[in-house]
């Protein structure tokens, strides 16, 4: 035990040893507890005027960027809170809904927002907007990031799935009994369960997700934090639609909260990547910096609540979001970090970048059809669900196509 306990501390100073900080923190764990700081002082802010109820969460995240990786112009981009998935009964075939609002997924969300107001800023004829923006003209209506852009990510607890299972430091239960279990399921692909908050290793077989099955009643079945986390370090934070813009997005580090040895998160980020050939030109295998905190005087209790709170830079005001039905809790109307949502901003930027994504220009696609024709995305992500097969950790399970089959309301 004290040997394993050697060999972790070791690969985490060895993680962290690659964190360089020419200009103002003298050590890495410094920078995370900066992180840290950054997210919680502006969770703060925004939850003020927002009375008690929203002020305690479960689990928080948030993305920092940094330029350089000087913590003098750090900013706080995007932020949220939440521990919960929709229940099935609300999928909507017209986008409007968030299926997942754990919160290192919102967050991600959020941050996608922070991306299309960055791309849009080439739409204005300004020099000195395109100049602000964190994006620079790469080839033709193609940008890339700023080679000093770099973003980070905080969350809270560390993320459900395989990442928080087998994380001997972080379990309070008894490790006897869970051992035989770890050893069992480690690394596995888990799924989380609608309206809890545990994960389960996937089928062997992955379980094909049914439109009419959901409705009906069936468990709705969301990938793991740790599996999208994995897969973000693979395909990028940007998704598909922006891939047909910008270049893979990729984490720079992040910092757990609770997360006392990093370890096991670092074998499992490394493990999923293992089998996977080269991949399409831009994409890579990413290794973010992993650290936890310096201290663990900030533990937040709080029980699990039925609400997301969002923030992306630039919005006025925090967006709760009814995590049960998917939409804003004060109007049930569509959050902003819908498909819908975000597929407006995609098509607006589409039209007026001129980037050529379907032959038949003047028709308008579906989202689904927008997804499928970012080629060099779809054969990373084919590939990279491929490695995880034939490494026997299972099926990534997909959500009924039909979610995804639906054009742009008027
Ligand atoms: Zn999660």
């Amino acid at each position: 035990m004290i040997g394993d306990r050697f060999s972790l501390r070791s690969a985490e100073m060895l993680i962290l040893s690659e964190l360089r900080l020419p200009i103002v923190s003298p050590h890495p764990i410094d920078f995370a507890d900066s992180i840290f700081h950054l997210v919680r002082e502006k969770y703060r802010s925004l939850v003020g005027g927002c009375g008690p109820a929203h002020a305690r969460h479960k689990s928080l995240a948030g993305i920092v960027m940094t330029r350089d990786l000087d913590l003098r112009y750090a900013q706080v981009v995007a932020l949220s809170t939440g521990t919960k998935c929709i229940n099935g009964e609300y999928l909507s075939d017209h986008g409007q809904v968030v299926n997942d609002c754990h919160a290192e997924v919102t967050a991600r969300r959020a941050l996608l927002r922070f991306l299309y107001s960055q791309l849009e800023l080439f739409l204005s004829k300004r020099l000195e907007d395109w100049e602000e923006s964190i994006f620079v003209r790469h080839k033709e209506c193609s940008y890339r990031l700023r080679d000093n852009v770099h973003f980070h990510m905080y969350i809270s607890t560390s993320p459900c799935g395989d990442g928080r299972l087998n994380s001997p430091y972080e379990m309070t239960t008894d490790l006897h009994s869970s051992r035989h279990l770890m050893r069992k399921h480690r690394s596995h692909l888990r799924t989380k369960i609608e309206s809890g908050e545990g994960t389960v290793p996937v089928r062997c077989r992955g379980p094909v997700q049914t439109w009419d099955g959901v409705l009906q009643g069936e468990q709705l079945i969301t990938m793991s934090c740790t599996d999208k986390i994995t897969r973000w370090n693979v395909l990028g934070l940007q998704g598909a639609l922006l891939s047909h813009f910008v270049e893979p997005v990729y984490l720079h580090s992040v910092t757990v909260g609770s997360l006392r040895h990093t370890g096991h998160l670092g074998r499992v980020l490394h493990q999923r990547q293992e089998r996977l050939g080269s991949l399409p030109a831009a994409f890579r295998r990413n290794q973010p910096l992993l650290s936890g905190l310096s201290s663990t005087e900030y533990q937040q209790p709080g029980k699990a609540t039925c609400v997301s709170l969002n923030w992306t830079q630039g919005d006025q005001q925090l967006e709760l979001v009814n995590t049960a039905t998917g939409r804003r809790r004060d109007t049930a109307t569509p959050s902003r970090l819908c498909k819908h949502a975000l597929f407006t901003r995609w098509n607006r930027l589409y039209r007026k970048l001129g980037v050529l994504v379907s032959s038949s220009a003047d028709r308008q696609l579906l989202y689904s059809e927008a997804k499928m024709a970012a080629r060099p995305y779809q054969t990373a992500k084919q590939q990279w669900f491929r490695s995880l097969q034939e490494s026997g950790l299972g099926t990534w399970v997909k959500k009924p196509p039909e979610q995804d089959q639906f054009l742009l309301s008027a």
